[in-house]
């Protein structure tokens, strides 16, 4: 068996919110999909341990933001590696709420849905939530980020609690493999790895940049650690 036929699998980036009174929150994730067309239900599965899953247990509602491919990723980091517990992610950026009063982002979101839950299933560490279609509207014509291009392009990693996640080491080697000469580093916070050959288009750091010669602010694109903490990989 080799699990990289799992790799193939294609995926976009999301943000999943809801609302629960007044608490909002959100949260990044890959797996959103709709199941069936009459009437429209949408899937999306989200880790237990993840105070998104809590809230939409509580609620039973969640939001579907749709981004763009030119999602920055502090954005990104913002609402992938981060807990809601200890940051109010959405006060932070532009959101607006759909009919059903479920937050959804202005900016970077090219499209977005609202779902009332109607079922559930328990998938061990995650649970599948599907809900049916309240609302939903296009806010702007532009490409969708797809997971790919989050990776590939965008250099960006998945948490621990994504369901696609292949275990750092996994995300470390395939960089590895790519060169072998730059020194490269890893933010322990979210495993980014800067990549001196690529640089930072983040924070308009130009390719051939050694890690040494960041300035001392900068900081990790995805989850903002300082450079400090930075390891050597
Ligand atoms: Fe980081």
């Amino acid at each position: 068996m080799d699990i990289k036929a799992l790799f193939d699998i294609t995926y976009g980036l999301y943000v999943v919110s809801t609302r629960y009174g007044e608490i909002i929150n959100g949260q990044i994730a890959n797996t959103v999909f709709q199941v069936t067309a009459e009437p429209i239900n949408v899937a999306v599965s989200i880790n237990k341990q993840n105070y998104t899953h809590e809230l939409i247990e509580k609620s039973g509602r969640f939001g579907v933001s749709i981004l763009a491919q030119d999602t920055p990723m502090e954005l990104i980091g913002l609402f992938g590696f981060n807990c809601g517990r200890n940051v109010n992610k959405f006060a932070k950026v532009k959101y607006k709420n759909a009919a059903g009063g479920t937050p959804v982002l202005t900016e970077y979101c090219i499209d977005y849905l609202e779902c009332d839950l109607r079922q559930k299933f328990d998938v061990g560490t995650h649970t599948i939530f599907v809900g049916e279609l309240l609302d939903a509207d296009v806010l702007k014509k532009d490409k969708p980020l797809t997971y790919a291009y989050y990776h590939e392009v965008k250099k960006g990693t998945a948490p621990k609690t994504a369901p696609t996640y292949r275990g750092i080491n996994a995300e470390i080697s395939e960089v590895k493999e790519e060169q072998q000469t730059a020194s490269k580093y890893r933010c322990p916070i979210c495993g980014y790895i800067y990549d001196p050959e690529v640089g930072d288009v983040n924070h308009n750091i130009m390719p051939g940049t050694r890690f040494e010669d960041l300035p001392s602010d900068w900081c990790c694109p995805i989850c903002t650690a300082a450079k400090s903490l930075f390891i050597k990989v």
